[in-house]
């Protein structure tokens, strides 16, 4: 019989006792002869699961169906971008498993093609000169621009201590520039949520190694000041850094080269279609202007008809091993590749019509507040939950915790933090109308309920395989499972050792 998936769902190794098997091996191929040393003879048989084929694909789809997934529904976690990833994607992505990565060049140039292709198509859609297909990660690409924006200031043999970071910056940026050796300093943004001109022009000075900006921001608000912010920092000979994490909302429309930029990374995980979250691995980019462009990493460049790996001439080296992640950079090109420069421009219009519809359906709903009201959002918005909490104490939390029972996965919670009660919504262009339309009406009857009888939404989720979680339990290292307590271990002395370094 069905049953829907619990927390507690048996482990497939204490499924045992049954003595059944799902597959039977010949017994004349396994006639072993190795003498096997009696002191490292096992005593005990293994303690293998015991079930048929048929039971061990009902127990891992079972298990599937605990989770939730963009396959299942609409997922508007804003700042992730988790939009619909075409299948055909893994389809390409398996092409990547018939190489190896210590194949020689010569014997690799279809590959190599698809990365050099890709390099150029990036370029193209952000404004820059070069591309490089070597950082795993969004994150590892902000270190990678950083490390760029030192080296091209000890060049000149200057002393530049300060990364500038917007304060609705996500946390990786002034997490890269801390570990690229600035300090960082936090530019305020005005009542607007865009950069503040006079905060900037209050700290920009000959300390100023860069400034990290995204835009349209976290706010899904596009800086229109950007040309005064991209002189005011280059005055100082400062470079422009944009994360291109989430380029949704300008894709095909606008490009950060034009505005001024000297470097951005792309996530081609979030953008470019390529499946994210729960831990999978990401791919990125890492784009330079003819300033910066030979501090990049490596990447494919053509010679004549020959495709091959160099190094620009002031590269700060290798960001990846091998080609970086191959599978990924194919998915991000079969996506690109099925929209054409058409579509990819209806990824921007759609991911920013999305939002503004759904700013309609949502903008008087009592006791949320839409930040700054009065402008055009791209590819997310913003609202806060501060008003609701007061008059019903249900928090944005709360609220999170009710989609979830409703069929939806909730929004960002809680960031940027310069907002209370914070709701980052980003439905993306993939979404149907129908499904906007049941998001808008969830939020509102989550809301009316707030109003009515605000208990009643203290326990959600109850319609989910897990109910809701003790935060503390979850923190706390005492219920840290062993692998993890010895990553986290890890993560402290590699903190602690470059520390000393520095
Ligand atoms: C996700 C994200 C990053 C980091 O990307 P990862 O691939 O997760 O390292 C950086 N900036 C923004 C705005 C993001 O949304």
């Amino acid at each position: 019989m069905w049953r829907q998936a619990k927390w507690d769902e048996p482990l497939i190794t204490e499924y045992r006792g049954t003595g059944r098997i799902g597959f039977m091996v010949p017994k004349e191929d396994i006639e072993v002869t190795i003498e096997i040393p009696e002191k490292i003879r096992r005593r005990n048989d293994p303690e293998l699961p015991q079930l048929s084929e048929l039971e061990v694909t009902r127990h891992f789809l079972r298990l599937s169906q605990m989770s939730f997934g963009v396959d299942l529904g609409m997922m508007p976690l804003g700042s992730c971008t988790m939009k619909y990833n075409p299948k055909i994607e893994e389809d390409s992505a398996r092409i990547a498993e018939n190489y190896h990565p210590l194949q020689d060049e010569t014997t690799v140039q279809g590959n190599l093609e698809v990365i050099y292709e890709m390099q150029r198509w990036l370029a193209r859609l952000t404004g820059m000169e070069e591309c490089s297909l070597q950082v795993p990660a969004g994150s590892a690409g902000e270190f990678a621009g950083i490390l760029m924006i030192r080296k091209y200031h000890k060049e000149f043999n200057r002393v530049r201590t300060e990364m500038l970071v917007a304060d609705t910056a996500h946390g990786t940026n002034p997490a890269s520039a801390a570990m690229g050796g600035f300090k960082v300093i936090y530019i305020k943004s005005n009542s607007e949520g865009l950069v503040d001109l006079e905060t900037l022009k209050g700290v920009i000075g000959e300390n100023v190694a860069g400034f990290m900006l995204t835009n349209p921001n976290t706010l899904g608000l596009f800086e229109e000041n950007i040309k005064k912010i991209a002189e005011l920092v280059h005055l100082v000979d400062g470079i422009l850094y944009y994360d291109g994490a989430n380029l949704n909302g300008i894709l095909g429309i606008a490009r950060p080269g034009d505005m001024g930029f000297d470097i951005i990374h792309l996530n081609l995980h979030k953008t470019f279609g390529v499946p994210h979250g729960g831990g999978g691995p990401g791919a990125g980019a890492i784009c330079a202007n003819r300033k910066m462009k030979d501090y990049l990493p490596p990447y494919v460049s053509r010679e004549g008809d020959v495709y091959r790996f160099v190094s620009p001439p002031k590269s700060i080296g290798r960001m990846s091993v091998f080609h970086g992640n191959f599978g990924n950079v194919l998915r991000a090109y079969a996506y690109i590749l099925g929209l054409g420069t058409d579509g990819i421009s209806m990824v921007g219009r759609m991911s920013t019509l999305a939002t503004n519809y759904l700013i309609s359906k949502l903008r008087d709903v009592r006791g949320l507040d839409l930040i700054a009201p009065h402008r055009f959002r791209k590819h997310e918005v913003v609202f806060s939950a501060k008003r609701l909490k007061e008059e019903t104490g249900v928090t944005a939390f709360d609220i999170a915790k009710a989609l979830l029972d409703r069929g939806f996965y909730a929004p960002t919670i809680y960031f940027p933090g310069i907002i209370e009660e914070a709701l980052m919504i980003e439905p993306t262009e993939t979404e149907p109308v129908e499904v906007l339309d049941a998001f808008a009406d969830a939020l509102k009857e989550i809301v009316d309920l707030a109003y009515k009888d605000p208990s009643a939404l203290m326990n959600s989720p109850v319609n989910t395989s897990v109910g809701r979680l003790d935060q503390v339990k979850a923190n706390h290292p005492s219920t840290l499972t062993p692998s993890y307590r010895v990553l986290k271990q890890i993560k402290n002395q590699i903190r602690d050792e470059s520390r000393i370094e520095r």
